[in-house]
């Protein structure tokens, strides 16, 4: 299958692998993405910059040959929670980030481990900045809104 989603990082080459797709999907070329067509953050695995995305930023990539940099694991979409630091704001941060199956609950968060994030959104709507902040609770969970 020589297609493969991804989005492109806003700052830097890499591309932010999204799970591959069912021979179905990639026929269609359906984007995948949680119904609501909401944005959502995604940290680069290269550059740690956490930046919004939305359904249209994503692509489908052409892979040449085998060597190229896919991913040789199944990939999982995970989405770390934390609340956010405004004053009184019951609302969360969710960043998500591409990781392969099955990781343990600290690989996961270590995958923010020197985050920067730019301005992305709390469900209320808070803009946040600046270097990911690391403490506090972190819910991590796999996102099973990206199931279709
Ligand atoms: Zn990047
Ligand atoms: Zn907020």
């Amino acid at each position: 299958m020589p297609f493969y989603p991804v989005l492109p990082c806003k700052s830097c080459p890499q591309p932010i692998w999204l799970p591959f797709p069912s021979p179905d999907e990639a026929i269609r070329r359906q984007i995948p993405w949680p119904r609501d067509w909401k944005p959502r953050s995604f940290v680069c695995p290269l550059c740690r910059r956490v930046y919004e995305y939305s359904a249209e930023d994503c692509q489908w990539r052409h892979i040449g040959s085998p060597d190229q940099i896919l991913p040789s694991k199944p990939l999982a979409i995970y989405r770390l929670s934390v609340p956010c630091d405004k004053e009184r704001c019951a609302g969360l941060i969710h960043i998500h980030a591409v990781m392969t199956e099955g990781l343990p609950r600290h690989a996961v968060v270590g995958a923010l481990s020197q985050a920067y994030v730019m301005n992305i959104s709390c469900e209320r709507g808070h803009r946040s900045s600046g270097s990911w902040r690391g403490d506090g609770p972190i819910d991590v969970r796999q996102d099973t809104e990206w199931d279709s």
